[in-house]
């Protein structure tokens, strides 16, 4: 259920409606636009008739929802939400580059990453301190030491801090450290960790997970928005497909079909969605042209020597070169770096 309000309706008549909502047990969820507040009902009566709020004051237009997905819809915020975190606009006019490793490894990785992902403009330096993977036996993450380091080589370099979050008794840890909370692939159907998510303040990226159509994703955005937490940032990091040439299938085509169908900011994350690092450059310039709202990238001073990801992990000066080609594409698709 949404109610859109006219321009200019007073806070009387918005109240009005939010009581008339509660009344039929909806859960209410405003979103106050600059034109226009909208406010979306989870829940409540099916019986009720539509034009009781068509016909209220105030009121420019009352919709029942069909789609699964509520909050996350594009409707729910037509304008397009931005999600702000330390001086940065994820959703804006600037296409935003969050670029590390993909773990956090020791004091000396961590330090040239840094500095690597710095000196090139890039604004978030991502790194693993819980690490999802696949075999039980391979490098599983540094923890808690690791998100210090993590933390230490951003705070001397001026950089935000993104990295995973496994479960849900790892929040309170993961975000005294981190501005940004990622969910990876293999946890986008976690609700446990979801809900948990949702319930507290920290911007949280979702990665799309590796067998998840778009409407699952955006339904498991929901799951973070009930609970009130509206920073999500969504990311496209490939499927699996048949194709078995790149680690997976990089699916270009879910931005644009996230940006229709959400309001919420989407990034590209091709390192993961190519598994190889000479891939990797072509398809950031494609999730930018195709309006993507910036890149989760993976970089490293010795990608040779990474403990996890290294063949897909761009060399320092590869990533330099490709911050440089942002700088000339982004501007062609209305944007800046
Ligand atoms: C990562 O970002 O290093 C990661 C594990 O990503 P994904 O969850 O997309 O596999
Ligand atoms: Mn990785």
């Amino acid at each position: 259920m949404l109610v859109v309000m006219q321009q200019g309706a007073t806070e009387e008549q918005i109240q009005h409606v939010i009581d008339r909502l509660v009344d039929l047990d909806f859960d209410v969820h405003r979103s106050t636009g600059v034109i226009h507040t909208v406010l979306g009902g989870v829940g409540g009566k099916h019986d009720f008739d539509l034009a009781v709020f068509e016909v209220m004051a105030g009121v420019k237009e009352a919709h029942r929802i069909v789609s699964p997905y509520k909050l996350a819809s594009r409707s729910f915020r037509p304008e397009g939400t931005i999600v702000r975190v330390g001086g940065v606009a994820i959703g804006g006019d600037r296409i935003v580059v969050m670029a590390g490793p993909c773990s956090v490894e020791s004091p000396d990785q961590i330090e040239q990453s840094a500095e690597i992902v710095a000196r090139s403009g890039a604004k978030v330096i991502r790194g693993g301190a819980f690490k999802p993977r696949t075999s039980p036996y391979a490098f599983q993450g540094t923890g808690e030491e690791g998100l210090k380091l993590l933390r230490a080589a951003a705070d001397r370099h001026g950089l935000l801090v993104i990295s995973e979050v496994m479960d849900q008794t790892q929040i309170p840890l993961v975000a005294a450290y981190a501005d940004i909370l990622q969910v990876g692939a293999r946890n986008m159907q976690n609700f446990t960790l979801l809900r948990e998510l949702g319930r507290q303040p920290k911007p949280v990226l979702l990665k799309r997970g590796i067998a998840a159509t778009i409407e699952e994703l955006l339904l498991s955005a929901e799951y973070i928005l009930t609970g009130g937490n509206y920073n999500v940032i969504l990311c496209e990091r490939g499927i699996r497909t048949f194709e078995t040439y790149t680690r997976n299938t990089m699916d270009i085509s879910a931005i644009p079909v996230v940006k229709t169908l959400s309001h919420l900011p989407i990034i590209g994350d091709p390192s993961h969605g190519t598994g190889r690092r000479d891939k990797v450059a072509p398809m950031a310039r494609a999730v930018v042209a195709a309006g993507g709202d910036g890149l989760l990238l993976e970089v490293h001073p010795d990608p040779e020597r990474a403990l996890s990801d290294g063949a897909q992990s761009l060399f320092p000066e590869q990533f330099d070169e490709l911050m440089g080609q942002m700088r000339l594409l982004a501007p062609a698709v209305g944007r800046t770096l």
